[in-house]
């Protein structure tokens, strides 16, 4: 499946693929130490070139995308790359936990889903072989269970019905069609699939590689995207009515935890790009760990790098000097050519000398709890306003009501005030599950005669703790021993930036030798967009070994060296 990225295949369109990017839920479990031998590309090697020692900050996305590509643009220039995560596992914000603490039963805790013309992932899915699924196809899938609807706190803006044996992309489109009419759909479809192909430009000659992503934003048309609010943004290109405050933004609260007036135009054109929308089994980070295997890096998991330093009077006025803390608390220092920071600059810690001319801003993240839980209870109809034996449906997006609607307090507002009187951004059923852990009648362990207790596998995303209570209210349980929650996982996330309206985006290059990837989360924030900054910093830097190869190749001629 690997993407041709001229031929761009854009998304089609429909309420079913909507669902996509939100509601994926793959894992695993973090993975453990892994180290590797350093393997310089030795053979061509000329004598006067020097083994580059590159470190990286960070084993996400970015970082593990920076260290797979510089490997592949090294060509004959030996390199030695390592790589420092403060975590003691590879993907950062891809990552599982293991329900019922199984190891077979990863979930996704981070981030879910990724889409087709996500191009690098896709790539790397191919190559490293790994086994990807559709978003819905581990669901339930029960009989006369609405796939999905859209839940504002007092009644469903949305719902989209349960069809014979499976989602039905026409089906869902001509609901689609008979609610809002086509204009606003259609309008949609076409505006997200233009945004998106002159989003794809950006990994091509002439706007690859970029130094400046402010100006590569404006060279590939999509300054207008992202000066704009998603409501400016819309209401421009003539898509009115209930359609965006609906479905659209049901779309950017599930992915950012972000409505319409405050979001930019382009990050609401992400959501809405869910063409192919799939997840790793196993775990998304299996692409990074792939990464960094394939790129020989050494891995220092554990261990946080506390400051880089460079002495530009020094002897070696280009050379960083980076420190670290290993897990048994060891302190290293170490010289490295090119530092790479591969995570958001306001969370890393670090000491940066000299001072750098441009200090990444700090911006507002967005606080995201997810909550994870398993019981055999289904959600409770009566929570949903639903007759008594009606079934909720699987996915359960959330918009703002009318009154919260009409008022910038919640459509431009964060945390609480941007989920509204609903309470949550999302609750998904992702899978059934069996729970051997539960099973009084047949406590056997052999896997044939093993019962278990067929379970749900729920998760709720909200910009407070899901409490207790609340949980016991969903599934119309009082008491916890009537909510049988049998398993249960929370974490809270920096989750992604508030992508407010902007024009200017931090640049890649922070100092000579020292590069930045995460500045495109305020362009946009997806694994996709971490790992396409990290591609482009390997580019930048071997485009740099180049030339300096060429001038020292140069200097040996010209002096019969
Ligand atoms: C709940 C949730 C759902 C999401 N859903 C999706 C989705 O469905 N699809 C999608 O594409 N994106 C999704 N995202 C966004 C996506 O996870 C991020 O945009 C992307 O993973 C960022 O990758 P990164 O490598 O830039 O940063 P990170 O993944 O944050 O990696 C940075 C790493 O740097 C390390 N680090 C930081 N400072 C130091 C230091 N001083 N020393 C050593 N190590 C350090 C950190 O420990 C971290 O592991 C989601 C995010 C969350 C939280």
């Amino acid at each position: 499946m690997v993407q041709s990225r001229a031929g761009v295949v854009l998304a089609t369109f429909t309420l079913a693929s909507l669902t996509l990017f939100f509601y994926a839920f793959a894992s695993s479990s973090p993975e453990a130490h892994n180290y590797h031998e350093q393997q310089p590309l030795g053979n061509e090697e000329l004598s006067w070139q020097h083994t580059k020692r590159v470190a990286i900050i960070g084993a996400g996305s970015g970082g593990s995308s920076a260290a797979y590509y510089l490997r592949k643009y090294a060509g004959t220039q030996p390199v030695n790359i390592t790589i420092f995560d403060t975590k003691n596992y590879i993907g950062g914000r891809s990552t599982t936990v293991n329900v019922y603490n199984d190891p077979t039963e990863p979930v996704e805790l981070g981030a879910s889903i990724f889409v087709s013309v996500n191009y690098n992932l896709m790539n790397a899915v191919e190559e490293f072989g790994l086994d990807i699924s559709g978003f819905t196809e581990d669901r339930p899938g029960e009989e006369n269970v609405d796939p999905l609807a859209v839940w504002d706190g007092s009644k469903f803006a949305f719902r989209q019905a349960y069809t014979e044996g499976k989602l039905q992309d026409w089906w869902s489109l001509a609901k689609l069609l008979w609610k809002y009419g086509p204009t606003a759909p259609m309008r949609t479809k076409k505006l997200m699939s233009s945004t998106v192909g002159k989003f794809l430009n950006m990994y091509e000659a002439p706007l690859f590689p970029f130094s400046s992503l402010s100006t590569v934003v404006e060279e590939a048309g999509l300054l207008e995207a992202t000066s704009d609010t998603g409501e400016q943004y819309l209401v421009k290109n003539g898509i009115n009515g209930k359609f965006p405050t609906d479905l659209i933004q049901a779309s950017t609260r599930v992915n950012y935890g972000q409505n319409l007036g405050l979001i930019h135009g382009l990050e609401t054109m992400v959501c809405m790009a869910t063409d192919g929308a799939v997840s790793v089994r196993g775990g998304n980070w299996r692409i990074f760990s792939g990464m960094v295997d394939a790129s020989k890096a050494e891995v220092r998991l554990g261990t946080r790098v506390s400051s880089v330093t460079r002495d530009p009077n020094g002897p070696n006025p280009k050379t960083w000097v980076l420190s670290s803390h290993g897990p048994s608390g060891e302190v290293v220092e170490e010289e490295y050519d090119d530092v790479i920071l591969a995570s958001p600059y306001q969370f890393s810690e670090l000491t940066i000398s000299p001072e750098l001319k441009k200090t990444p801003d700090e911006i507002p993240y967005v606080t995201l709890h997810v909550t994870l839980f398993t019981s055999p209870n289904k959600l409770d109809p009566e929570f949903f306003g639903l007759p008594v034996g009606d079934r909720v449906p699987e996915a359960i997006l959330t918009t703002l009501n009318e009154t919260e609607q009409a008022s910038e307090r919640f459509t431009r507002g964060t945390s609480s005030d941007a989920v509204g009187s609903v309470g949550f951004f999302s609750i998904s059923t992702l899978r059934s599950t069996v729970n051997f852990n539960l099973d009084p009648g047949s406590p056997s362990t052999d896997e044939n005669t093993r019962k278990g207790r067929y379970e749900y596998l729920y998760k709720v995303f909200s910009p407070k703790e899901f409490t207790d209570a609340q949980l016991y209210e969903i599934l119309g349980a009082k008491t916890a021993e009537e909510a049988k929650i049998s398993w249960s996982y929370r974490k809270i996330w920096q989750a992604y930036p508030y992508l407010y309206p902007r024009v200017t985006f931090e640049d890649p290059i922070m100092d000579t030798g020292l590069w930045y990837t995460s500045g495109i989360e305020s362009f946009i924030s997806t694994m996709e967009t971490s790992s396409l900054m990290g591609m482009n910093v390997a580019k930048l830097i071997a485009n740099e070994w180049e030339k300096e190869a060429e001038l020292k190749m140069k200097y040996h001629n010209e002096n019969g060296l």
